[in-house]
């Protein structure tokens, strides 16, 4: 989820939450912009639920020419994280060398300063960094 500071400022960290929606017939568990219909099975009744925040790199892509919004981040990594919970989230991976990511890597959520819009408005969403044992993020 992306918020602006406005947003960010009244809501407050506790409220941005990472979360996915869980069907309530089939029970699966999607991401959280799928609010009104379950992928699976096409039931509208779908609940928010929140996520422990850790998981796997699953794929990733290094950025080198980013679109305007993300310029000055280049070069970052775009990842596809398979959460513990079995929903798959693409996130960018932060605050690690290009050749420390792997596939399989452990990461985990943080939330960050994504990108500043364009009247200079700044927006925040979850990253991902290393899950290194031991490291506070
Ligand atoms: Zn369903």
């Amino acid at each position: 989820m992306t918020v602006s500071a406005i947003e960010f400022s009244r809501l407050g960290p506790p409220k941005l939450r990472l979360y996915a929606m869980r069907c309530g017939s089939c029970n699966t568990l999607q991401p959280w912009w799928e609010k009104f219909h379950c992928y699976a099975c096409g039931a509208e009744r779908l609940t928010e639920e929140e996520l422990a925040g850790t998981g796997e790199l699953t794929n990733y892509t290094v950025v080198y020419y980013p679109p305007r919004d993300f310029l000055g981040q280049e070069p970052y990594v775009v990842g596809h994280i398979t959460m513990d919970e079995g929903v798959v989230l693409p996130a960018p991976v932060v605050d690690t060398a290009l050749e420390d990511v792997q596939l399989g890597t452990r990461v985990k959520a943080t939330l960050r300063r994504m990108k500043l819009g364009h009247e200079g408005d700044v927006y925040y969403s979850q990253k991902f960094v290393l899950d290194t044992p031991g490291a506070e993020a």
